[in-house]
């Protein structure tokens, strides 16, 4: 038999036991709301220009990504051409027997205005000498909302210029030797870039390219994307010390911009 005490003594022993798990049950559950609302906090911690290195060119960058980067400067930049990018390059643009040394090229990476509006990333091969000089005017003209359609490397059209141009793709660096010819353009070398070419194309005696460029051909109409010398991208150009092919006189290049030796 049992005493009365004995019973009291075990039914307090059970209540306290009780009342000790159900504290630690408490403590458990406040751990687990600590780690949802950190893990919250990761999930909310600002992207930074660094994590757009890493970001296809060509891609979208949202209006709430540009508001939390902040200062896009950062965005704007050149380096020397990466095994990755060489990679994309090598026997394409980057063909055999090539005049620029990897050493001379620069990788540019930029901001621009699509024709949609919305901003996107750009990338461009040029001459070292240029690079500062590309990565200022392209600076200025997406301050001002300059509209670019593409800017991607010439590689990503199998280094054929034709294609890049139809596609109205922005680019500069292509060496490719012409066939019977021993000319070769300041593209070869990394020194000039064509802009919006669709609607600004090269127009000789024989014809016009990229052959899809026919409403664009006219220069005394009011065309879209039409660069002219009262154009913003013409006159950036010039302040950095470019030719522009609008002003030759055998052939017309519209689109076309090189740096005065
Ligand atoms: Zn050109």
């Amino acid at each position: 038999m049992m005493s009365k005490k004995k019973i009291l003594t075990i039914l307090l022993c059970l209540l306290t036991a009780s009342a000790l798990c159900g504290c630690r049950h408490a403590a458990k559950e406040a751990n687990s709301e600590t780690a949802v609302r950190t893990e919250t906090t990761t999930e909310k911690v600002k992207i930074t220009a660094d994590d757009l290195a890493g970001r296809k060119a060509g891609s979208v960058v949202t209006r709430d990504e540009l508001k939390e980067i902040g200062d896009t400067d950062a965005l704007f930049y050149s380096e020397v051409i990466s095994d990755e990018t060489f990679a994309r390059m090598n026997g394409v643009s980057f063909g055999e027997g090539c005049i620029v040394s990897r050493e001379e090229l620069r990788y540019v990476r930029v901001l621009h205005i699509g024709f949609d509006g919305k901003t996107h990333i750009g990338e461009l091969v040029c001459h070292r000498a240029v690079a500062d000089d590309f990565v200022s005017v392209f600076q200025r003209l997406y301050e001002r909302s300059y509209p670019i359609e593409k800017m991607l490397l010439i590689d990503e059209y199998d280094g054929d210029d034709e294609k890049s141009m139809e596609d109205n793709n922005t680019s500069c660096f292509n060496f490719r030797p012409v066939p019977g010819s021993d000319h070769l353009s300041q593209h070869a070398y990394g020194r000039a870039i064509d802009i919006n070419p669709l609607y600004n194309p090269y127009i000789t005696s024989d014809g016009y390219t990229p052959v899809n460029a026919g409403d664009y051909t006219d220069r005394s109409k009011e065309t879209p994307h039409k660069i002219d010398t009262d154009d913003l991208c013409f006159q950036l150009f010039d302040e950095h010390g470019f030719f522009w092919g609008g002003n030759w006189n055998t052939v017309k290049d519209y689109q076309h911009f090189q740096k005065k030796e």
